[in-house]
């Protein structure tokens, strides 16, 4: 289906497929047959079925003015000119037919409606006829030399209201010229027929104005979009149209009843194909739409994931510093609203330059995978946080528990590490990989900022390093004693 559909496409750009090149060759090929076929035999009297002309004309005056109003709305949408006018030439016929139907004698009333005498009606189909293709021409033309479509709402809305009223009293004007000035022009229709509609000269000059622009449509713009493909069948259904009555002769011979099924398909195909193709646009954006939203949704997914990653440690799998500062501003924001305690850790692997000389940088990364899970195990069940700081540092954050409780889980982590086991040869402090912890504990609703609270806890870690490694140092305030210092070591070991 995309094949011959762009993107953002106006009806206009929309190229003809090859089926409906071919769908519409045979419906040509019929048109030409059948009428060539019936104008010698076109004087024929069939029998008078009344209800035909006000069936026919209602159908194609609905056709016509359904189809001036979706071009209507595609010249709104798209802004260009050429659409404008092809609307306002099915408005116009649409009209005139309306006005021909009313004054048609013996349809409505006698004479016809609207103060028509016995002409109105022919010269009504005469301007009718020779309307829509002056209107298909002027569209040719309006395409060719104002190719820009109008860029703001204000000259669209400008340019419709104008050709509207243009419109309307074009139609108001060939009225009066078919009423009460009628005695001005060449009669055409006497009781015997049609004749005059031929020698007047009015009938082949609406026939050639037809061909004209169908041969323009046909041939030079070779039928390649899909609304020219069907503005070509229109006119030629038109140009038999009114073939056929030239030699029908009269109503209800077989040549007029012909002619107006001419004008029904003249006024039924580019409706058909306009809906359809407007119905193809439809679908186009709607699957558009949805695409859109999908990939709309598969963003945000996408979006979510590199948030999660982007706060994660790439090594270690767990929290990195960025979450880490983020999670503190959170904590620290509002002391006034923190009814708990709150304490940082830092922890440091000791010696852990001297690992990576002795086993290599890639064994030193095993060693830091394996103490952050086992960091992250030794918290998770008081709810703390841990994060890599940076380098062989790592954090954990820990609510709800004063200093006494902090040390005890630093201590916990401390002891966790040391039962890893993991041989630590290039150690002088100790045979087996340790770490030293630092940890400060805040009091409830106390105001601190992230840099004082991190230095508190390097200190601790500091004195935790200079008094021999593998230790806990956790200071700050503890519920018996409500003391803000509080040192805690570990046995002598
Ligand atoms: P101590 O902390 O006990 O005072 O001694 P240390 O040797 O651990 O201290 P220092 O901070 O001087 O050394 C840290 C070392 O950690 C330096 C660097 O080689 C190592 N290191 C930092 N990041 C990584 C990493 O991502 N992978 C590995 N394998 N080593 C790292
Ligand atoms: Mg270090
Ligand atoms: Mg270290």
């Amino acid at each position: 289906m995309h094949s011959n559909f762009k993107v953002g496409s106006q009806i206009l750009e929309i190229p003809s497929s090859k089926s409906q090149r071919r769908f519409a060759l045979l419906l040509a090929l019929l048109i030409v047959l059948i009428s060539v076929a019936a104008i010698p035999f076109g004087m024929k009297t069939l029998p008078a079925f009344g209800p035909f002309l006000p069936i026919f004309i209602s159908w194609f005056i609905f056709g016509d003015l359904l189809t001036a109003f979706i071009l209507f709305n595609q010249f709104r949408a798209s802004g260009v000119p050429s659409l404008l006018v092809m609307s306002c030439t099915y408005l116009f016929t649409g009209l005139i037919t309306v006005l021909h139907i009313l004054s048609f004698p013996g349809v409505f009333s006698e004479e016809g409606m609207l103060g028509a005498d016995n002409q109105t009606a022919a010269w009504l189909w005469i301007y009718w006829h020779g309307g829509f293709p002056a209107g298909i021409l002027l569209y040719l033309y309006v395409g060719k030399r104002f190719p820009k479509p109008f860029s703001s709402k204000n000259e669209i809305s400008v340019y419709a209201a104008l050709s509207l009223v243009l419109t309307f009293m074009v139609v108001f004007l060939l009225f009066k010229l078919s009423t009460s000035w009628s005695h001005f022009f060449p009669v055409l229709v006497e009781s015997e027929g049609y004749w005059n509609v031929l020698v007047s000269g009015a009938g082949p000059a609406v026939g050639v104005i037809n061909l004209i622009a169908l041969l323009i449509v046909a041939v030079r713009f070779r039928a390649r979009g899909v609304l020219h493909l069907w503005i070509s069948i229109a006119l030629l259904a038109l140009l038999f149209d009114i073939l056929l009555t030239l030699f029908a002769g009269n109503r209800y011979s077989l040549g007029w009843y012909l002619a107006r099924i001419n004008s029904v398909i003249a006024a039924t195909v580019v409706l058909c194909s306009v809906v359809n193709e407007v119905n193809r646009l439809f679908i186009r954006l709607s699957d558009q739409h949805k695409q859109l939203l999908e990939s709309g949704k598969q963003l945000e997914r996408a979006n979510e994931e590199l948030v999660r990653l982007s706060s994660l440690d790439g090594l270690t799998e767990i929290p990195n510093r960025r979450r880490l500062n983020e999670i503190m501003s959170w904590e620290l924001v509002a002391p006034e609203e923190r009814q708990t305690p709150l304490s940082l850790l830092i922890l440091d692997v000791d010696s852990f330059k001297a690992y990576n000389d002795y086993y290599g940088h890639l064994g030193g990364d095993q060693v830091l995978k394996t103490i952050a899970k086992t960091i992250s195990a030794e918290v998770k069940p008081f709810f703390g946080f841990a994060a890599r700081y940076g380098g062989e540092e790592f954090a954990v954050l820990l609510t709800g528990l004063d200093a006494r409780g902090t040390y005890d889980v630093a201590e916990g982590i401390r002891l966790a590490v040391e039962n890893l086991r993991i041989p630590h040869a290039g150690s002088s402090a100790t045979r087996e990989v340790t770490v030293s912890i630092g940890g400060f504990c805040v009091p409830p609703f106390h105001k601190i900022n992230e840099d004082g609270f991190i230095s508190l806890a390097d200190k601790c870690l500091y004195e935790a390093k200079n008094g021999g490694r593998n230790r806990c140092v956790v200071k700050g305030w503890t519920r018996e004693h409500q003391q803000p210092e509080l040192r805690l070591e570990p046995a002598d070991r």
